[in-house]
C-alpha cells in the first residue's frame, strides 16, 4: 500500500487539482506541496514542508480533507474512504518557490473593482505570505476563521489589491454571498449624506451595510475620530460580527496606535486576526516587476524588452513601496515609447533620476497631484487628462485642478497647459470645487483625504 501511494502520489495531486473545481490559487497555495509521509495505525499521514503552510495545516485538513480522501480512494480504487491526517514537518529548504506568473482571463465588470487586483496577480513572497494566506482563507471560508481580519501597512503595499482579490474570489466561487467593498471615504460620504437627508435615508444606509455576508472596508484610518461616521460604522461592525458575517478592514496602522479609538472598539478590532504587510525585499520587487511587465504585454499585445540588469537597478533603488515601483517601471516604458528607443541602462537612469535622487524637499507638482487623485478615484491619470466628460472623471479632474492651484507654485496658465484646457475652464473648475467644499461636507471630507494622501509636510 505504501509503495502504491508513493508511486501514485502525483496522480492523486493531479486528481485533486482537476476533479473538484478547486480554484487554481487555492490548489497552488494549500495543496500543491502536500506529500505522502507514511501509514500509521491505518491512517495515511500526509505532510507539508512548505514553511508557509505549516501553520495552516489544520485549516487545510478541515477545508480539503474530504477532497484528499476522495482523491486517494478514486486513484487507488479503494472501496472505502481512507483515514488521513495532515501533519506539519520542518522544512527541508527555506527556498521560496518561484512566483506563479499567470494572468486570469475573466474579469469583473464592476466599476469600483480593479479587475487586475486578483489573487492570481498578487506576487506571494516571504514578506507577504502571511497576509496572503489570511486573505485567501477568508475568501474561501468567510465568517468562519478570522473575524475581523485586520490588515495594516504603509501606503502602496497591496492592501487594496488584496481586498479586491477577496471580492473577485467570492464573486466567482460563492456568487450567492453578498459582498460589499467600500472605501472609508465613500462610507463617510454616504453617512454624511444620509444624515443630511433625514431618518429614512439613514435607515436605508444602515440596511445596505447590514444586509451583507462580507463587508470589506478600505483605509479605516480616515473614519477613526470622525464621530458620527465612526459611531455608525461601529454599529454596523457589531451587528455583522454578531451575525457571524465576515468583516475585513485595512488601515495604515494597527488598532493600538489609534490614540482616539475607544477601548471597546480597539479590543473588538483585535479580537480577530491582525496582520501587517511590509515593504518587499529585493526578490519580491523583481518578481513584481516581471509580473507587471507580463500583464502589460498581455494588455497591449506588444513585447517589452528589458534586461535583468535594468530591472535590478529599479528594484535596488526604489525602496518606498510597490506603487512607486510600478510608477518607475511605467516611466521607463513611457520614455522608451516616446523616444522610440530600446530600454537600456542609460534610458533607465535618465527616466528615474527624479525618483532615485529626489531633491531634499519634496516638490508637489500637478503631475503628482493627478496621479494621487486618479489613484483615489480608481481611474487613470490619462483619463483625467482626456476629453471625457463623464462625471466620474470630470469631477476628479476639477479636484486635481483645485489642488494644483492650492499646493503647487504653478501659475494658472501653467496649470491649464498641464491639464490641456483653456484658462477659463480651469478657473471654472477650481471655483466649483471651492464652492462645493464650503457647501457639501462630503466633498470637504473627500478633499481632506486626498490632501492627506499628498503627504504635504
Ligand atoms: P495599498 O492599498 O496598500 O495602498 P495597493 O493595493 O493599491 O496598495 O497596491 C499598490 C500597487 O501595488 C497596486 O498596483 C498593486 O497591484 C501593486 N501590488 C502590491 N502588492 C503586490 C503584490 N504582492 N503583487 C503584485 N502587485 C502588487
Ligand atoms: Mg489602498
Amino acid at each position: 500500500m505504501k509503495d502504491l501511494i508513493t508511486k501514485k502520489w502525483d496522480d492523486i495531486l493531479e486528481y485533486l487539482r482537476t476533479e473538484f473545481g478547486i480554484q487554481k490559487v487555492s490548489f497552488e497555495t494549500w495543496l500543491k506541496d502536500l506529500k505522502f509521509k507514511d501509514i500509521e495505525n491505518n491512517k495515511i499521514l500526509i505532510f507539508t514542508d512548505s514553511e508557509d503552510n505549516i501553520s495552516n495545516i489544520s485549516f487545510i485538513q478541515k477545508k480539503y480533507g474530504n477532497f484528499i480522501k476522495s482523491a486517494i480512494a478514486e486513484v487507488l480504487d479503494l472501496d472505502e474512504m481512507p483515514d488521513i491526517e495532515l501533519v506539519a514537518q520542518v522544512p527541508e529548504s527555506l527556498k521560496a518557490p518561484a512566483p506563479e506568473i499567470k494572468r486570469r482571463t475573466g474579469s469583473s465588470s464592476d466599476f469600483i473593482l480593479n479587475p487586475d487586483y486578483t489573487f492570481d496577480n498578487f506576487v506571494v513572497s516571504r514578506n507577504n505570505s502571511m497576509v496572503h494566506a489570511a486573505a485567501l482563507k477568508v475568501a474561501e471560508a468567510p465568517g468562519e476563521i478570522y473575524n475581523p481580519l485586520y490588515i495594516y501597512g504603509d501606503p502602496g503595499l497591496g492592501k487594496t489589491h488584496l481586498l479586491h482579490a477577496i471580492v473577485h474570489f467570492i464573486e466567482e466561487n460563492s456568487p450567492s454571498l453578498k459582498v460589499l467593498y467600500v472605501t472609508s471615504d465613500k462610507f463617510t460620504t454616504e453617512i454624511v449624506e444620509s444624515i443630511r437627508q433625514g431618518t429614512v435615508s439613514a435607515a436605508d444606509v444602515r440596511e445596505k451595510y447590514r444586509n451583507v455576508d462580507i463587508l470589506l472596508i478600505d483605509d479605516i484610518q480616515f473614519i477613526i475620530g470622525k464621530n458620527r461616521t465612526q459611531e455608525e460604522f461601529f454599529y454596523t461592525f457589531n451587528y455583522l460580527r454578531e451575525a457571524r458575517k465576515q468583516i475585513v478592514i485595512t488601515s495604515d496602522k494597527p488598532p493600538r496606535d489609534f490614540a482616539d479609538l475607544d477601548e471597546r472598539f480597539r479590543s473588538r478590532f483585535e479580537s480577530g486576526l491582525i496582520v501587517d504587510i511590509t515593504t518587499p525585499d529585493y526578490e519580491t520587487k523583481m518578481a513584481i516587476l516581471k509580473k507587471k511587465i507580463e500583464m502589460r504585454e498581455f494588455e497591449t499585445g506588444s513585447r517589452i524588452v528589458i534586461s535583468d540588469e535594468c530591472l535590478s537597478y529599479i528594484a535596488d533603488n526604489i525602496n518606498t513601496n510597490i506603487r512607486s515601483l510600478e510608477g518607475a517601471l511605467n516611466k521607463v516604458i513611457a520614455l522608451s515609447n516616446i523616444n522610440h528607443k530600446s530600454i537600456d541602462m542609460e534610458l533607465v537612469e535618465y527616466a528615474l533620476k527624479d525618483m532615485i535622487f529626489p531633491n531634499q524637499k519634496k516638490v508637489i507638482t500637478p503631475e503628482f497631484i493627478i496621479d494621487v487623485v486618479a489613484e483615489h478615484y480608481n481611474i487613470t491619470p490619462s483619463e483625467i487628462l482626456s476629453d471625457k466628460r463623464d462625471s466620474f472623471i470630470a469631477f476628479p479632474r476639477q479636484i486635481a485642478m483645485y489642488l494644483s492651484k492650492r499646493y503647487t507654485l504653478r501659475t494658472g496658465n501653467d496649470i491649464s497647459k498641464v491639464f490641456k484646457r483653456d484658462h477659463t475652464t480651469v478657473l471654472h473648475g477650481i471655483k466649483k470645487v471651492e464652492n462645493m467644499i464650503k457647501e457639501d461636507p462630503s466633498v470637504e471630507n473627500t478633499v481632506d483625504i486626498i490632501i492627506k494622501k499628498l503627504n504635504i509636510d
